[in-house]
């Protein structure tokens, strides 16, 4: 961990605060009431920025009906390539690399039905033992339809502590026989941050096609996918990015790939010149636009462009050192306080290797979690044992991080949470 002098009391909190340079985009955020929000990796808050951009959509939409689609130079129609635009600096791309479409599992679908092309020597598509199901459904869903068995065309790298993947058993799973590799960034549950440039220039060197899923990374860690040469990429835009709820994703296809046939077309796919044609032969758009479907969901991509803002605004590389600072000063705080009550972090300390959560373990983490909302705390839990906990630059303190210590001290010592049942609810 880098060396960061923290101290254990309120008032070190607070001057962190007033010394925040970022600290007055938190009154751009809506706070859920009363609470301290730490989910902002499951679903990031409300902006006011976002609000604008939807109400500005709809008033679009009333004043316009059809002519939407026309006014502004066909903003509208073409907002895709806007909120591309905006994307592009958060990934390290270009903005004709990237499009706003579709949910993270269409894409990963869209990506895999592009680049993966088994032969009789290549079919294998890697991946690991800790990615989120929707990417490992969808690999084993196209590695079925090209006709081989999920056993035989899906390898997974195992996890020796269920926690972390070692870097060097990815490189050596890359063996002659795979086509393709899917990662994760950073794992949702441990917060591990993957070496991307590192692990793409290792399955280039073998002639594999890498693909990354930028779910838990994007807006909370900078990304520089042109250098890394990733051959693809898949991202949500409603966790650390604050898109909101089932915010339209995104998708990055390398330049160096634009000749190639999407795998999924659709009329938003072909070139804008020609669309309205209305002709039965799809003629592709020569960049990543190629790899739209249908038309764009306007209302669901509105509030990123409002999120895309304030984060271009605030700078990724501002973001990040300040995420880093807050989970190191959370991680701090739980050594110091809260060790002795059997919590640990199983999340990688290391500032190159750590995303933006903290992982913090416990045998009753599920009932400490209860306990937690029954005192306005928001966090959420990952089975088996895992409490995430993400303070968001934009809008979290350091005040709320130490209070929020403070509270799980206290949750502890007076064993409240033995008055939480275990029983699971749906969502958090
Ligand atoms: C959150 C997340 C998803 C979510 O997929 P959706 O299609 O957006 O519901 C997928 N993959 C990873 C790694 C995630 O963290």
């Amino acid at each position: 961990m880098m060396d960061r002098q923290f101290k254990g009391t309120l008032s070190f909190a607070q001057t962190e605060d007033s010394n925040d340079e970022l600290s007055s985009f938190r009154e751009r955020f809506y706070q859920v009431d009363g609470h301290i929000y730490m989910d902002g990796n499951s679903l990031g808050l409300c902006s006011k920025e976002a609000e604008t951009a939807v109400l500005n959509m709809l008033r679009v939409w009333k004043e316009n009906g059809i002519f939407l689609w026309n006014i502004e130079e066909g903003r509208y129609y073409q907002y895709s390539r806007e909120l591309a635009r905006l994307t592009a600096p958060l990934i390290g791309a270009s903005p004709d690399e990237v499009i706003v479409a579709g949910n993270t599992t269409i894409n990963i679908h869209q990506a895999l039905s592009t680049f993966y092309k088994p032969t009789p020597s290549r079919y294998k598509i890697l991946v690991d033992e800790l990615n989120f199901p929707t990417d490992i459904y969808a690999v084993h869903s196209q590695v079925l339809q090209k006709g081989y068995e999920i056993n035989q065309a899906v390898k997974v790298v195992p996890s020796a502590d269920g926690r972390l993947i070692n870097e060097d058993s990815i490189v050596s799973a890359m063996t002659e026989d795979v086509a393709l590799v899917l990662l994760p960034a950073v794992f949702y549950r441990s917060a591990q941050l993957l070496d991307i440039a590192h692990l793409s220039t290792e399955a280039k060197r073998r002639g594999i096609i890498i693909g990354w899923d930028l779910c838990h990374s994007i807006g909370a860690v900078p990304h520089d996918l042109a250098s890394a040469d990733a051959d693809f990429a898949v991202w949500c835009n409603y966790k650390y990015l604050s898109g909101g709820p089932g915010c339209v994703a995104g998708l990055y296809i390398n330049r160096k790939h634009f000749n190639l046939m999407p795998g999924l077309w659709g009329w938003f796919g072909n070139k804008p010149e020609t669309q309205f044609k209305m002709s039965h032969v799809f003629e592709k758009a020569s960049n990543a636009e190629a790899w739209q479907t249908g038309t764009p969901s306007l209302l669901a991509m509105a509030p990123l462009e409002g999120a895309l803002r304030i984060h271009n605004e605030a700078g990724m590389e501002r973001i990040r050192e300040k995420s880093l600072r807050l989970t190191a000063y959370l991680m701090f705080l739980i050594d110091e306080r809260l060790g002795k009550f059997g919590f640990s972090y199983t999340n990688p300390t290391d500032d190159a290797r750590r995303g933006g959560h903290v992982a913090l373990t416990h045998n009753d983490a599920y009932r400490i979690c209860n306990a937690l909302k029954s005192h306005k705390v928001i966090p959420d839990f990952r089975e088996p044992d895992v409490i995430r906990l993400a303070p968001i630059a934009l809008y979290n303190t350091y005040v709320e991080v130490y209070a929020l210590a403070e509270i799980l001290e206290g949750i502890m010592q007076n064993k409240e949470y033995e008055a939480f049942g275990n029983k699971r609810s749906l969502v958090i």
